[in-house]
């Protein structure tokens, strides 16, 4: 290793995930040198995958509405947005002959809802404009000299950067590169970092194992979901998957926030849901209530609801024998099936992370406080929300937000190392 790193002339963006390339793009639009590094072969994996339910890009929905799908984190993902809106992002992805369209759920797509072309005309294009790709570039931390530690096919790397956008992603589907290894080298860095935690993501139950051998695998569509959360109970109409171990989906993706705090808080969370949406209780307690005339209640339940298949099997699941003879408690069930959910599933597995750097660790351009001239965007910074391009939306906002705050940080000071602030 060289006494001195070479340092960079510009912006070291750490990341190739669409946070991270969205910060290249403004930096570079900038005037800004831009060296972008990436752990993988290649980047956007997680961008791609994503690509393979179609790419739900953004939403339709205007704001403030669309704000308040972070919760409470509203006004801070707000005044990214005042920058980059789901809008700007339709725009965009025109500008590289991506026309999108809007779906009959409001969420937005690429005409031919794939990643691939969108992703292969954003990297062509940026390295058109000069920005430089280091694949297979895994990002180790700062040495004791402030520079940039990288693991590569060639050995370690030491790089100094005048300034430094981490985006790094938050812990799911590690496999495609964001592992959340980055959480103790910020740590150790003094930067205040909310443990990453499961985010549309599924739950366990703990099923019996004949139900879970027969049903696992089984949608549940239509149900309507009813939880409670700020003292209130709401419900939502959805779809959802019997798993091994518990229940997943888009309904309980949606709804994995309030459960899964609820689960820290409570050691438990139950849900409830309407197996039967279109049919009142007193009518089915009124057909129920009908002779069985020597038929099994299965048959009864069938004939009389229509309820068959694993919405039978989740009755008998939930209730013991004698208790499907009780003709009200079985109906009030079908409206209120409870179901006790006992863990989220790991972080591994969800769609995306909660947690992160919190934004409290930061400046309004998402420089850290601890870290002069180091910058975060994306799913590695502590906000959530529910799927719908709302993750997305927020990873290309908050790039764009940071690579804008590096190009003036750069400006406003003469070329400098990092520096810890501690
Ligand atoms: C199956 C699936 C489907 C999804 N579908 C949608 C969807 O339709 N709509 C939507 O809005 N969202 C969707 N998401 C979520 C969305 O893909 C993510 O929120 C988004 O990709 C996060 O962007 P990012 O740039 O912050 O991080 P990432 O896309 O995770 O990119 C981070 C990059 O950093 C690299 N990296 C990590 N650590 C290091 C290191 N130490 N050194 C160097 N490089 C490193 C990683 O390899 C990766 O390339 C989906 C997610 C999954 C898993």
């Amino acid at each position: 290793m060289p006494d001195t790193p070479p340092t960079l002339p510009g912006l070291a963006i750490i990341g190739g995930g669409p946070a991270g390339l969205m910060a290249a793009e403004v930096a570079r639009a900038a005037g800004i040198e831009v060296d972008v590094f990436e752990g993988k072969g290649s980047v956007g994996r997680k961008f791609l995958i994503a690509g393979k339910g179609g790419l739900n890009l953004t939403h339709a929905e205007p704001r403030p509405g669309f704000d308040a799908r972070y919760r409470e984190r509203r006004d801070a993902v707000g005044a990214w947005l005042d920058d980059f809106d789901a809008d700007a992002l339709r725009e965009w992805a025109r500008g590289l002959g991506i026309d999108t369209y809007v779906g009959s759920s409001h969420r937005v797509f690429p005409a031919d809802r794939k990643a691939a072309p969108l992703l292969r005309g954003w990297v062509r294009r940026l390295r058109d404009q000069g920005v430089r790709f280091h694949v297979q570039h895994q990002w180790l931390g700062w040495s004791d000299d402030g520079a940039l530690r990288f693991s590569t096919p060639a050995g370690e790397l030491h790089v100094a950067a005048p300034a430094t956008v981490l985006a790094l992603g938050g812990a799911s589907w590690p496999q495609l590169g964001s592992d959340g290894a980055w959480q103790p080298l910020l740590a150790a860095r003094g930067v205040d970092v909310a443990p990453l935690a499961p985010s549309n993501c599924g739950f366990d139950i703990g099923w019996s194992e004949h139900f879970a051998n027969r049903h696992a695998g089984t949608p549940l569509k239509p149900v309507v979901a009813f939880w409670r959360e700020d003292g209130r109970e709401h419900q939502r109409q959805g779809e959802c998957v019997v798993t091994t171990t518990g229940i997943e989906g888009s309904l309980v993706y949606a709804l994995s926030a309030p459960l899964r705090d609820a689960i820290a808080r409570d050691g438990e969370a139950t849900l409830h849901l309407d197996l039967a949406p279109g049919r009142e209780f007193d009518r089915l307690h009124r057909d129920l209530g009908k002779p069985r005339n020597g038929r099994s209640v299965s048959e009864h339940l069938r004939r009389q609801t229509g309820l068959t298949g694993v919405r039978s099997a989740l009755l008998h699941e939930v209730l013991g024998k004698a208790q499907m003879d009780d003709v009200e408690l079985l109906a009030r069930t079908i409206k209120r099936l409870p179901l006790v959910l006992k863990h989220a599933r790991p972080v591994e597995e969800a769609i995306s992370s909660a947690g992160g750097v919190r934004l409290e660790a930061m400046d309004a351009r998402l420089m850290l406080d601890a870290l002069t001239g180091v910058f975060c965007a994306g799913e590695m910074l502590d906000w959530e929300a529910p799927t719908g391009g709302y993750l997305l939306t927020a990873c290309f906002a908050s790039g764009h937000r940071a690579g804008l705050g590096a190009v003036e940080w750069l400006r406003s000071t003469a070329s400098s190392p990092i520096t810890s602030g501690n």
